[in-house]
């Protein structure tokens, strides 16, 4: 096993060390993932363990999947190991033992959508209020209940008794009833029922003890609750348990992974070995030391630091941008600019914090016919959301465009079914005329329940009377209708998920595209932007060799690592999200990600940001990410940038505001008041203006300068209306500190 002679000495002693409980502590790219792959490589080679006394578990697919790659590389083969993720390998113990429970062996798994429509069934028969109590909002607190081990009674004595508690708990034991009425289980009954297993059987549980004689868990910082006690189970007997992770990198607390299962390893496991791996061999030097210099901020984590003998290569590079655009430019500019010929195009990643900054990127890429994939989540305008209100816009320029009526004939839910979607299209078959013409047929609408024709009528009204006006309204006033008319909005602010909330951001998001195109025509009409839409909506940039740039989430990028990294958005209140100031562990999470963010470049990694955002459809000045500040800026290039604007009169947000409580930038143009309540008053001449100064204007009231062009100034007022105004006509003053 020639890789072995490979491994420096302390991932040597991690993989020889395999009799008794081992922790593997390290910080980020320490080759922990690949001490464990060598060390089962070792377990069986040298060794002479049966693959199949193996268990490796981690968190996702791809994970399990890579490693599975990397172990059977290095021993070319590896029949009978169980290299799987958590639900995986339960699945595979409750195929064989589900019938202690009560269930058939061949018992379906429930996935999220199965969930909704059996949950949506028992809300009905409770005869209850589905704006208040919605499907979706009763299976997030089964989930919670589930990944704490609480059955419904013992739910209900946790929680007390008063109202919403004992409906939820019908609820929750109605849901349960029809799971095993059906055979089903859902994603998290499979790791509770596996431990159940565990628990009512011993022979079951002897029988997988006696198998899984070494036991591996990468990640182990991201345990939850259920999944400690499986790992602990199994290993009760052996104690060959290896759990490798970093505390800090724990990103998932908010769906209930528990840090202390690793702070507490060395209590669980009497004699657990600890290795510590400090040497990282993924990044630069200057890469490491920033992303340390952050990471030392968090108050609850084992002190640990990681060296390199990598050189230090390019320093961090941070670019404030004008606003979202520009930084989505620069962003693509760099990639064209670095992307020479030994480079391929997945060496570059975006990762961003949330899926709703994709859109921007996804346009500047496209732009300079840049190829990318969006992973672990849609391209923005494949979104439902995004397509369902492109398609009312399309029925309001066009209603009898068929296929867009389809499309959200019963969104919001109106209880329109197939077959009644089926015989209205006969109808309109048989008469020759659109569906939409069908659809206002008195007859015909009257004919359905009464729901789903007053929805119906509803829907046609709204749609008849801004085709008939359009040319009366701006895009934005269109958009605006229809999502309140119809009544969309409302059914996702009702269903009150943490979906739902993404949706809504993404149709917020929709309405910065709308004034992204309003700002540059103001007269921009329908039609034409619909045509526009039409055009990005179509470009397919999927590329199938995978040679494009990669843009995902920082939570999806765990584990992985890109030669380049861009992380955008580094603003208080988008990162760390405006959230995490409520709760310090809510910004110590964050600034765990923003390490896991850091430490997913080897080569070179870019921090961005920009002076006025627009995103969730609002344009907002913001301030710079409260991690930028506490990164060690010898390591920063563009640096200067941060400097020169926080002591220039522009700095719209840094001023004297450093090291004082979190400031929520979704506060920012309440901000500039309060500031311009200090400011002087001074009149300078127009032409003076540079992006970023504070401006004040008779009517719009106080702003901020975006841009300059010859003969345009845009501004940015606090009022959220961004407008552009002719220089050395409109009358413009400038704020500036004493
Ligand atoms: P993360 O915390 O991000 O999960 P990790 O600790 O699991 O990281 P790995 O992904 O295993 O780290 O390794 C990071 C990089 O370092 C990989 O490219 C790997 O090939 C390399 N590496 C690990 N150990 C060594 C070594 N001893 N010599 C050279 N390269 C190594
Ligand atoms: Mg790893």
């Amino acid at each position: 096993m020639k890789e072995l002679y490979d491994l420096n000495p302390q991932q040597r002693e991690a993989a020889l060390y395999t009799e008794g409980p081992l922790l593997i502590l390290a910080g980020a790219g320490s080759g922990k993932t690949s001490t464990m792959t060598h060390r089962i490589a070792y377990l069986i080679t040298e060794k002479g363990v049966s693959p199949y006394n193996i268990l490796a578990v981690t968190f996702t697919n791809k994970a399990a999947g890579e490693m599975r790659d990397r172990v059977e590389a290095l021993i070319g083969g590896g029949v009978g190991m169980w290299i799987l993720t958590f639900h995986a390998a339960c699945l595979r113990v409750l195929r064989k033992h589900a019938g202690l429970l009560g269930y058939e062996k061949d018992f379906v798994v429930y996935d999220p959508t199965d969930q909704k429509a059996a949950m949506k069934n028992i809300v009905k028969e409770m005869n209850l209020d589905d704006k208040r109590y919605t499907p979706a909002y009763f299976l997030s607190v089964i989930s919670d209940c589930k990944e704490k081990a609480l059955d419904p009674k013992q739910y209900l004595e946790t929680y007390g008794e008063d109202h919403k508690t004992k409906i939820i708990y019908q609820a929750y034991t109605a849901y349960e009833k029809l799971l095993k009425k059906n055979n089903a289980m859902d994603f998290d009954d499979l790791l509770l029922n596996a431990v159940k297993v565990f628990e009512k059987d011993e022979a079951a549980l002897l029988e997988y003890q006696e198998r899984f004689r070494y036991i591996m868990v990468d990640e182990y910082q991201d345990t939850n609750q259920i999944q400690y006690t499986f790992v602990k189970m199994l290993a009760e007997r052996h104690s060959n348990i290896c759990v490798v992770g970093d505390d800090d990198q724990c990103i998932y607390q908010w769906r209930g992974a528990d840090i202390r299962n690793i702070l507490e390893f060395e209590n669980d496991f009497k004699d657990a070995k600890v290795v510590k791996l400090e040497q990282n061999y993924r990044s630069t030097a200057n890469i490491l030391s920033a992303a340390h210099s952050v990471i030392a901020n968090n108050r609850s984590r084992k002190a640990k630091k990681l060296w390199t003998s990598k050189e230090k290569g390019n320093k961090l590079a941070y670019y404030r941008a004008d606003n979202e655009r520009d930084e989505a430019r620069y962003v693509a500019q760099e990639i064209d600019r670095l992307k020479t010929t030994d480079r391929r195009y997945s060496d570059f990643a975006i990762l961003y914090r949330t899926n709703a900054q994709s859109r921007t990127f996804e346009e500047a890429l496209s732009a300079r016919e840049i190829p990318y994939r969006v992973l672990g989540g849609l391209r923005y305008y494949d979104r439902k959301e995004v397509k369902d209100i492109i398609s009312y816009m399309r029925l309001v320029q066009n209603p009898a465009d068929d296929l867009a009526l389809m499309r959200i004939i019963n969104e919001p839910k109106r209880g329109i079914g197939a077959k009644t979607v089926e015989k209205l299209q006969t109808l309109a078959e048989v008469r020759d005329i659109s569906l939409f013409e069908a659809l206002l047929d008195d007859a015909v609408v009257s004919s359905l329940p009464a729901k789903a024709s007053k929805g119906i009528r509803q829907m046609t009204g709204v749609i008849q009377s801004y085709s008939r006006e359009q040319e009366n309204f701006k895009v934005s006033d269109i958009y605006e209708g229809i999502l309140d008319k119809t009544g969309y909005r409302k059914a996702l602010e009702e269903q009150n998920t943490l979906e739902a909330e993404g949706r809504l951001e993404n149709l917020m998001e929709f309405k910065s595209v709308i004034y992204d195109y309003e700002k540059g025509d103001m007269d921009l009409a329908l039609p034409d932007f619909m045509e526009r839409i039409a055009l990005l909506a179509e470009v397919d940039n999927h590329d199938e060799n995978e040679n494009a740039v990669v843009l995902m989430t920082m939570h999806s990028a765990k584990g992985l690592e890109f030669p380049f990294v861009f992380l955008p958005g580094m603003e208080d209140g988008l990162f760390p999200g405006w959230r995490a100031f409520e709760r310090e562990e809510g910004l110590e999470e964050e600034r765990r990600l923003c390490y896991v963010g850091m430490t997913r470049a080897k080569e070179r990694l870019w921090l961005t940001s920009a002076n006025v955002r627009t995103l969730f459809g609002k344009t907002e000045l913001t301030r710079e990410s409260q991690f930028l500040r506490e990164l060690d800026k010898h390591l920063v290039d563009g640096d200067a940038i941060i400097e020169k604007k926080r002591s220039s009169r522009s700095a719209p947000s840094l001023d004297g505001y450093a090291g004082e409580k979190p400031f929520n930038p979704f506060d920012s143009l309440k901000y500039v008041k309060e500031q311009a309540n200090d400011l002087l008053e001074r009149n300078i001449p127009m032409e003076d203006f540079e992006p970023g100064d504070h401006v004040k204007h008779p009517k719009f009231g106080i702003g901020m300068v975006v841009k300059v062009g010859e003969q345009i100034i845009e501004v940015a007022f606090r009022d959220g209306s961004y407008k552009k105004l002719a220089i050395g006509i409109a009358p413009l003053t400038r704020y500036i500190k004493e």
